[in-house]
């Protein structure tokens, strides 16, 4: 069996033994030259070496399968025979790229070498045979360079030095006006240094350097880099890596070679339209690392960039055509926007990659709508292409446009968004800072990929150097952070701490704002606007919620939030916490009276100031909500977040209530709980002080009356008792509640429809939803104690070891974001059939954090809730997130 595996899969000369359904084992990069190879276009031919390669080495030892050297040697030799070249031959030397390709991309995070083959004898041959003996040289440099580096070890700084001498001695500035004979010298400057550092000789054996060079990348799986980002991304180790070795083709041959990048549509805005850089004369990686600034590919795109360089569509026409053509090819085959690579040498055009192309969401959006519109997808995969999450970024603020601002620099529009911070020169500080709570723009030259953890902290990315797909604005779009690259005017100066343009200097730890989608970098905090669900957006949540079948509602008690959360489309309230609605100084005085009462008739006197500001705030959210259902929470103040602690605080207590501090003192001392979380709270205090509840109640149902009265709108409140373990504590305070509500229909001479629930955040809650539906006609699902109170975790202690947890595998996700779906999962599923049998209309819904996290959301639609309740920002992202549920759910009763 193991002598029969097959290792090693070819591509080029139009086909290809994968395909690109053949990711988790050639990696995407190989298994899309396989497709591209089997589509046609011209790939350089070359082979991939699978990912269970790359995990074999690692469960041995660091060695590889037996048959593999044989399958590469092979596999060479196939090369050799495509391209009339031989791989170490002196006279006609085959030179290769070597480069990583996991499942899932992973920008800059692996090792790549190129020009590998060359030596001090191919070298020649390559002079010869090429009639350049300076690109050969200069090829050559870069191998030893990028091997020495990559595979060896050799610190970058030694052979930059080495340039750079090389250069003053010579009164060169740029590398471009190096001769053959210059390079010749450096690149003997360069060996004589690898081998004083390392003791050895630079491996002059093609053989052992593309060994090493296969090794480099299977050993690079496991740098801190890619761990990094692996776990940013959430991609397992275990996917491992390919390894794709492939002829070189040269960008840098002369005036008639070219490398670029491009995206089939703009990545940016969606706009259908080709989008990309290139340089001419240049190798792989030049348009990158944002080394030299790059040149359109159309003119369109020149002219949108008040470039001067001219675009490739007119320096090398008839190349550009094909490259067009190749794009529509590949849009059509894959149905998606593609990211590509290619090189032109010597006038003929060469695919070096495509893949799914990084967009904003904003870019998403407009692709998803087109290409269900242009009959590419339908609106079910158009709803399928939008990651939920991402909409996010199209929720947050934009600058002002009334606000005032000093632009004091521009740069390219990298990734959309405004942001304001404090200046901070490395990702260490934007780490620590933002630890802090502090919100920071990190400020670079250019970013790499050891900044990625600074550029994950940070609110926004400017940088000085780069164009739009230099590794900071691919990797801020790829993060979702505001991003202004290549801002060119402005200089950093690392010694002084200090960003500045012609006479301003901004410090270290100054405020500064970027704006993502224009490019500007402006001085201090400038104000921000909420964002408009309009466009691309509104017509593709209006293909979800044709599809959703559960409801989107919102958890919101400010008129404010409540607004907001129906421009975003919430279809009522979920929970309105009212304890909430009492945080503002003047309030949370009453309430703190109240709380502190010796007695009933002490509590009373403060909760007679409190139900006016009560029915008034109903009487506004349910005008808001126009008929719309409401769920109103009743009083749940864990006793530690209102209890005063200073002596000021206390001293304003005990005159508002006309008692003495030393007692005020006294009663808070009494009240002080050990574990409050799990205290006198919820239900417990309606048990203990009943009327804290019949005020409420009666505020929400004369708010009620007086909104039916006044707009003619049927107002049906949901009134909610949090925290109930057994069905007595409900019949207790549900009794309560319908005298009220009797009393009030009475008194007002208006007639309401009310429901009474409860919610469902206790183990025993949900273990006896049977026995509490007799009582309840709705229940919501509390998750965030529900997951507090199952795991025994305090809500308020997890952070200081949950990420442990994370990073040790216990928990992939941060149960308290994403729903524990095994373990406090069961207990809704188990609660909405108990439920569901005694009382088979109760309404069934979730109104913790998890509401508004995809994963949980799809949950929910699996356990057939009625509807999730998030925070407003986060409703369009449940809409989407509930129809996606929707689709998948169809797609299982279908199979
Ligand atoms: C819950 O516990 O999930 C809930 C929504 O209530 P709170 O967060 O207010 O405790
Ligand atoms: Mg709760």
């Amino acid at each position: 069996m193991a002598s029969q595996a097959k290792w090693v899969y070819g591509f080029g000369d139009g086909s290809a033994e994968g395909r690109a359904d053949m990711k988790n084992l050639l990696g995407g990069k190989g298994a899309n030259l396989a497709e591209m190879s089997n589509l046609g276009l011209p790939v350089p031919p070359g082979f991939t070496i699978t990912t269970e390669v790359c995990t074999y080495f690692y469960d041995n030892g660091k060695t590889y399968p037996p048959e593999l050297k044989d399958q590469v040697a092979a596999a060479v030799a196939r090369i050799e025979a495509s391209v009339g070249a031989r791989f170490g031959e002196p006279a006609n030397p085959l030179l290769v790229s070597v480069r990583s390709g996991a499942r899932a991309s992973m920008p800059g995070m692996m090792d790549t070498v190129l020009n590998l083959g060359l030596n001090d004898t191919t070298a020649e041959g390559l002079a010869k045979r090429s009639g350049d003996p300076r690109f050969a040289y200069d090829s050559y440099r870069r191998f030893i360079q990028m091997y020495g580096n990559v595979v060896l070890g050799v610190d970058h700084h030694h052979f930059e030095e080495i340039l750079e001498h090389a250069k003053r001695d010579r009164g060169i500035d740029l590398d471009t006006d190096m001769k053959a004979e210059d390079w010749q010298a450096v690149i003997k400057d360069y060996k004589k240094m690898v081998e004083s550092e390392l003791g050895r000789p630079f491996p002059q054996d093609v053989q052992e350097q593309l060994w090493g060079a296969i090794g480099a990348v299977f050993g690079s799986w496991m740098n801190q880099r890619a761990i990094t980002y692996r776990r940013l991304h959430e991609i397992p180790a275990s996917w491992g890596t390919a390894v794709n070795v492939q002829a070189m083709v040269f960008g840098n041959m002369g005036q008639d070679c070219a490398t670029g990048v491009a995206f089939t549509r703009n990545p940016s805005t969606g706009e259908n339209k080709f989008y990309g850089e290139y340089l001419v004369n240049a190798q792989g990686e030049d348009v990158v690392a944002g080394i030299r600034t790059p040149q359109h590919l159309t003119i369109a795109g020149k002219v949108a960039n008040k470039s001067d360089l001219p675009a490739m569509e007119e320096v090398m026409p008839e190349v550009f055509a094909q490259l067009d053509a190749v794009r529509l090819k590949l849009e059509r085959h894959y149905r998606d926007m593609q990211d590509i690579e290619f090189t032109v040498q010597q006038g003929k055009l060469y695919m070096l990659q495509t893949r799914t192309g990084k967009r904003t969401a904003a870019a998403a959006l407009k692709i998803a709508v087109d290409m269900a519109e242009e009959g590419l997808v339908d609106r079910r995969e158009a709803i399928k292409r939008i990651d939920p999450a991402s909409l996010d970024q199209l929720l947050h603020p934009t600058l002002d446009p009334k606000a005032n601002k000093t632009v004091i620099a521009r740069g390219l529009p990298a990734s959309p968004g405004a942001a304001s911070g404090k200046v901070v020169f490395t990702a260490d500080e934007a780490e620590q800072l933002s630890g802090r709570g502090e919100a920071v723009i990190l400020c670079r030259v250019e970013t790499s990929p050891e900044d990625i953890h600074g550029m994950h902290a940070a609110r926004g990315i400017l940088t000085t150097r780069g164009g739009m797909t230099s590794h900071a604005a691919v990797v801020a779009r790829g993060m979702g952070r505001a991003c202004v690259a290549g801002a060119g005017e402005l200089r950093i100066d690392h010694k002084t701490q200090t960003i500045s343009v012609r006479n301003v200097t901004i410090k270290a730890g100054e405020m500064l704002t970027i704006d993502g989608s224009t490019g500007e970098v402006m001085l201090g905090e400038v104000p921000t606007v909420q964002p408009e669900l309009s466009g691309d957006f509104a017509t593709l949540m209006g293909w979800a919620d044709e599809i959703r079948r559960m409801k989107v509602r919102t958890n919101a008690e400010t008129p404010l939030d409540a607004r907001t959360a129906r421009r975003f489309g919430a279809e009522g309230i979920g929970l309105c916490r009212t304890e909430h609605m009492f945080f503002d100084p003047e309030r949370i005085l009453a309430v703190r009276e109240m709380i502190l009462a010796e007695d009933e008739a002490g509590r009373r006197a403060a909760l007679a100031k409190i139900e006016p500001m009560q029915r008034r705030d109903f009487v506004e959210l349910f005008s808001i909500m126009k008929g719309l259902p409401v769920t109103i929470r009743l009083l749940d103040p864990p006793l530690h977040e209102f209890l005063p602690t200073s002596e000021e605080d206390m001293a304003e207590v005990a005159k508002a209530a006309g008692q003495d501090v030393p007692k005020v003192r006294q009663r808070a001392l009494q009240l002080h709980e050990a574990n409050p979380m799990l205290g006198h709270r919820g239900c417990r205090l309606g048990v203990s002080y009943p009327e804290i509840y019949e005020m409420q109640a009666r505020a929400i149902f004369e708010a009620a009356a007086e909104v039916q009265k006044s707009s003619g709108e049927t107002v049906t409140p949901e009134v909610m008792i949090p925290l109930v373990g057994t069905k007595r504590e409900l019949d207790i305070l549900k009794a309560v509640i319908d005298r009220v509500a009797g009393e009030v229909q009475q008194s007002s001479g208006v007639k309401f429809d009310y429901l009474v629930g409860t919610m469902i955040e206790l183990p025993r809650a949900a273990l006896r939803a049977a026995e509490i539906a007799e009582s309840a006609e709705f229940f919501s699902f509390g998750t965030n104690d529900l997951t507090q109170t199952t795991l025994g975790i305090s809500r308020d202690d997890a952070a200081s070891f949950l990420p442990e947890y994370q990073r040790q595998g216990i928990f992939e996700q941060d149960p308290f974001v994403t729903l524990d779906q095994e373990g406090v999962g069961e207990l809704v599923r188990l609660a909405a059939e108990r439920g569901r049998k005694t009382r088979a209309d109760i309404k069934l819904g979730i109104c913790g954090e998890h509401g508004g996290d995809p994963a949980s959301v799809h949950f929910c639609e699996t356990v057939g809730l009625d509807y999730v309740s998030c925070s407003p920002y986060r409703v369009p992202i449940a809409r989407l997130a509930a129809a996606q549920a929707a689709i998948s759910k169809e797609r299982t009763a279908r199979d």
